[in-house]
């Protein structure tokens, strides 16, 4: 616990005196060599540091190389601008989660996750089942009066949400994940089998948020067909690249800008950035966006994506994570790279100021 504490204070120390130096703020990085230059200086600044630790309670997990590090960003022209391992494949895991919210919304109606899950930051671990008793109102029976602090980017929500995918079988649910996933991504993602067998042998704790939420009416039914496809989409395998593809998408209104095709509709992505921005790094969310204001999702495979709207998408990958479970060097590449490229949506200050 207290390792983990220094690692975080530390990296939220290094955070804020980015922040500060940035006080008077400079012209934004535009030109692909400046881009390029502002990826270089935050691989080789951090290539070193060996703060956070692999996450290990799926025990698959445990065995990927801590030493990985990899950073993409795509901009609007398609173009992508990378710095070291660009090969590996981590696993997606919890940055799935923004996926299948997409996808949900896609298929049904805008509001489907707002009234079904809800948007409120449990302030909790992402499998934190407090969180479910917490936001449970409808004590007189099934009927949910109000999903108070819940949303489809911790575990009982996004396990809500993937048992709202429609399909007409669960090999067709599973496969319109996978279609929308990879059309995101602009390319043919592939599950990596061993941590999906590593993790459904021993996922009993989402086996039993996911009963927990069926008890208690989000989930309509078959609750451990939906925990055993989120655990599926989970141990999708992505690497820098393919995630930071997957963030442009949310930042150019819905459309690959590597592909050119239009993935989601345009109105649904600020809905979506937006509970990014509300709990896309759990309960050190609020530190995140405070210092970079920037809609993010973090997975314990050491991915994290992040998305400046209209300007690009980027992901770095590094398996060891905080105490909250981020990867530590990937919120600091990320953080140092779009205050280079002036990426922070909330530091646009219009004309009258200096
Ligand atoms: N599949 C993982 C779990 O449910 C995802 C967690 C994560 O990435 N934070 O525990």
């Amino acid at each position: 616990m207290s390792r983990s504490l220094t690692v975080l204070s530390r990296g939220i120390l290094g955070l804020a005196l980015a922040g500060a130096a940035l006080t008077a703020v400079p012209a934004a990085a535009q030109t692909p060599a400046q881009i390029q230059a502002a990826v270089d200086a935050a691989y080789a600044k951090y290539k070193d540091n060996n703060d956070g630790a692999v996450a290990d309670y799926i025990p698959a997990l445990a065995k990927v190389d801590p030493k990985v590090f990899g950073i993409a960003v795509v901009t609007a022209d398609g173009k992508v601008y990378t710095a070291g391992d660009l090969k590996t494949e981590v696993w997606i895991q919890s940055i799935s989660k923004v996926f299948t919210m997409a996808l949900v919304m896609n298929q049904q109606n805008p509001d489907a996750i707002l009234t079904t899950i809800g948007a409120d930051a449990t302030g909790m671990r992402f499998n934190s089942i407090v969180s479910v008793e917490w936001s449970y109102k409808g004590l007189g029976g099934s009927k949910l009066e109000s999903a108070a602090e819940m949303n489809p980017l911790v575990n009982p929500g996004a396990i809500t949400a993937t048992s709202m995918v429609q399909g007409k079988s669960r090999a067709d649910i599973s496969r319109n994940i996978s279609s929308f996933y990879n059309a995101a991504a602009g390319r043919q993602l592939t599950v990596l089998k061993d941590v999906y067998d590593s993790e459904a042998a021993t996922n009993q704790r989402n086996q039993a948020i996911g009963m927990l939420m069926y008890a208690y009416g989000y989930i309509k039914d078959n609750p451990l067909q939906a925990v055993d496809i989120y655990t599926e989409q989970c141990s999708i395998g992505v690497n820098a690249r393919d995630l930071a593809t997957m963030a442009a998408m949310l930042a150019f209104g819905g459309v690959n800008p590597v592909t050119k095709k239009q993935v989601m509709k345009t109105a649904d992505v600020p809905e979506v950035l937006a509970v990014m921005a509300t709990a896309g790094l759990y309960d050190d969310a609020g530190k995140w966006l405070f210092r970079t204001g920037l809609p993010a999702k973090s997975g314990v495979g050491g991915g994290i994506i992040a998305v400046s709207p209209g300007k690009f998408g980027i992901a770095v990958i590094s398996p060891p994570v905080d105490a909250a479970g981020n990867s530590v060097r990937a919120q600091l590449a990320i953080a140092d790279i779009s205050n280079a490229l002036g990426g922070n949506p909330y530091a646009q200050f219009g004309p009258a100021a200096k």
